[in-house]
């Protein structure tokens, strides 16, 4: 069973500074437990039998007001809560006010997002039951990919799969390329409506988007988190005729056929080794030819969607890296860039030697840049509620 834990951080929006962050797991299951990190003090964990999520919730707002380690002296100091909400569907292109209404359009959307949306729906109720009246806002995942044209986001499926099922590619991880798009451009000294930027999350889940004048024009996942490249345990893209194949050979259900794409595929699958890019770094440099293989295949997509999007755009200025991956491991930024002479760009490997640090990672003077920008997908929760909240009034 998968049981969604909830993750948290309290902003002070004068500064954007993060008063206090922390993670609820294993709700409703033995040992469930609250670790919160006040910032400048030191980390608490707190077990508790966390039911439900409402008593989850509960705990995080007894951690943010406690007089030890809370950061706050009452409830009544959190102006606005910000959920971020996976699928949106085409209902929005933006962050929204929490409404009936709103509500409603999500419980529709669980069709399209059987394992996140639910619990999404489980956070919002918790927290309009212990915080009546303060305003809650969704950030949609999807949202940022509604400017994708209908070329890029149609299937090659009869029309009607769309109208009737809206059957057609949304995307992910949308305030992840959002936010780091326009860090790249402030980088960049240059306005968003300038540039081309393609932007690459490598993480347990990975997808690259095409940023074109500062509107997202297509991205690698498509109806599903389970379309574009291959990742930590996702297959990616395969031809859709294996999944007939298998269920009549292995005799699975659509159940399983799910599991085997989701949970056992990709890296992990490939190597038999992890899903963890470190282990498999770490088994490929030992001489695990199946981890080699995994890195070699992974790179390779990537870099053939990095040639795709420059074709989509009609150019490319700037190349983001991103997410645990992405920020973390220069070996794998230097395979993916490893050819993209072509395009007027090379990495530079004494810049390349960082981790999780914001930096062009290109050689100077080179035509497209490159950057390492951990994402920093709270902060753009954070901003737009504020942004959202600020209309109310
Ligand atoms: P995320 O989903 O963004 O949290 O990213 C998780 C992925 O990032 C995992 O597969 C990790 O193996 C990978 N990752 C994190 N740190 C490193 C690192 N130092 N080197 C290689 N991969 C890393």
């Amino acid at each position: 069973m998968v049981v969604p834990s909830i993750k948290y951080q309290l902003f002070n929006m004068q500064d954007e500074s993060v008063l206090a962050k922390g993670l609820v797991e294993r709700i409703g299951l033995e040992g469930s437990v609250l670790t919160h990190q006040p910032a400048g003090k030191d980390k608490v964990v707190l077990n508790g039998d966390i039911k439900n999520h409402s008593i989850g919730i509960k705990m995080v707002l007894d951690a943010l007001t406690h007089p030890d380690y809370g950061v706050i002296s009452s409830m009544k100091e959190i102006s606005a809560v910000g959920h971020r909400v996976v699928h949106g569907g085409e209902k929005f292109a933006d962050s929204v006010l929490i409404t009936p209404e709103v509500m409603k359009a999500l419980e529709d959307c669980i069709e399209m997002a059987p394992l996140h949306n639910p619990p999404n729906i489980l956070g919002i109720n918790a927290c309009a039951e212990l915080m009546p009246g303060v305003p809650q806002v969704g950030v949609f995942d999807t949202a940022f990919h509604q400017t994708m044209p209908k070329h890029a986001f149609l299937y090659g499926l009869p029309y009607e799969a769309y109208e009737k099922y809206g059957l057609r590619r949304y995307g992910f991880h949308g305030t992840s390329h959002k936010y780091v798009s326009q860090r790249a451009a402030e980088l960049m000294g240059q306005h968003m409506s300038n540039l081309r930027i393609i932007t690459c999350h490598l993480g347990n889940g990975a997808s690259i988007a095409a940023v074109k004048y500062g509107k997202s024009v297509d991205t690698s996942m498509g109806f599903t988190p389970l379309e574009g490249l291959v990742m930590g345990t996702r297959s990616g893209e395969i031809d859709p005729a294996i999944i007939p194949f298998l269920m009549k050979k292995e005799g699975m259900t659509a159940d399983q056929i799910d599991t085997y794409l989701n949970k056992k595929s990709g890296v992990l699958g490939i190597s038999g080794v992890s899903s963890d890019f470190r282990d498999i770094e770490e088994a490929a440099a030992a001489g695990n030819e199946r981890a080699q293989l995994a890195l070699d295949i992974f790179a390779y997509k990537v870099k053939k969607f990095i040639g795709g999007y420059v074709a989509a755009m009609g150019g490319v200025d700037a190349i983001v890296f991103t997410a645990g991956l992405g920020e973390n491991s220069p070996s794998m930024r230097d395979k993916i860039c490893n050819g993209l002479e072509y395009l007027g760009t090379r990495i530079d490997p004494v810049k390349n030697n960082i981790r999780g640090k914001a930096q062009e990672i290109s050689v100077d003077g080179a035509k497209v840049k490159i950057f390492v920008i951990p994402t920093n997908e709270e902060l753009v929760i954070a901003r737009d509620t504020k942004a959202i909240c600020a209309s109310l009034v």
